[in-house]
């Protein structure tokens, strides 16, 4: 894809050293654009600039931004994809295990949101993608605050629709259901053979299958498609 001025766009997708943001990345790469990253370490895909980075950290969040403008100009797609899970029981979840997720997964996206909206209302074009999860809606056992960071994802994007869909600025959900990354992989092998059952596609997804619609998101053809939520999931989570 190719900015305003005709040359590569300034791609950020965080956490692309593995799983969905990795085949993200390597989506925009493949199209041409100029891809970064803020992640914690890890290898990275081919042509994809990487720059160490905590989520729950305003700080370093705003310098990380501020080296990859450097190099590649002011953001013009941002995927916050960065995310982590700390399943418990809710009995049994401590203070620490909720706030760790929130502070990732939604306050982490907020952080780079903000960030991101100066150069894009600069630019008077761009795209933000917050990367969901079936679970912010469907819920899930063991993930209150899980699925409490996620939904909240869902009143980020469309209060970001509002404040700033005049300017040529959208912002979308893409809520993944079970992809096969380490997140599942980790997950006990029943609870696995019950999800697949529960999927009318009958199998979990490919990382690329969430990031085909993550480009898609990002393109001219969705100009005028902001504050959805589009499921990518076999149909687990229709209805909710
Ligand atoms: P993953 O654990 O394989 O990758 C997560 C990435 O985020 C890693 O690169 C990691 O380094 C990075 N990250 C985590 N905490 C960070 C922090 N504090 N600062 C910077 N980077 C950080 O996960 P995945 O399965 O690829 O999931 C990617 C996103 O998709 C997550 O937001 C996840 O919640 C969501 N999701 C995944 C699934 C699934 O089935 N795998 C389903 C629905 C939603």
């Amino acid at each position: 894809m190719t900015d305003s001025a005709g040359g590569p766009r300034s791609v950020l997708v965080t956490g692309a050293s593995r799983g969905i943001g990795r085949a993200i990345a390597e989506r925009f790469v493949a199209a041409g654009d100029k891809v970064a990253t803020i992640h914690r370490g890890g290898d990275l895909p081919e042509g994809v600039l990487g720059v160490r980075g905590d989520m729950a950290d305003t700080g370093s969040v705003d310098a990380a931004f501020t080296a990859v403008e450097k190099e590649h100009g002011p953001v013009e797609v941002l995927v916050a994809n960065a995310g982590i899970t700390r399943d418990q029981l809710l009995m049994r979840m401590t203070d620490e295990d909720f706030q760790n997720v929130l502070d990732v997964n939604l306050t982490g996206a907020f952080r780079c949101v903000r960030r991101a909206s100066k150069g894009m209302i600069r630019l008077r074009r761009g795209r933000v993608v917050l990367i969901s999860s079936v679970v912010a809606t469907y819920g899930g056992q063991g993930q209150v605050n899980y699925a409490a960071s996620k939904a909240g994802l869902i009143g980020m994007a469309r209060s970001l629709t509002r404040e700033l869909g005049s300017r040529s600025i959208t912002a979308n959900v893409v809520a993944p259901g079970f992809i096969d990354t380490a997140m599942t992989a980790s997950l006990p092998q029943e609870r696995q053979d019950a999800y697949r059952a529960a999927i009318p596609a009958g199998r979990f997804g490919q990382a690329d299958e969430v990031a085909g619609v993550v480009e898609f998101l990002a393109s001219p053809a969705a100009a005028y498609v902001s504050g959805a939520v589009i499921p990518v999931d076999g149909g687990l989570g229709m209805g909710h």
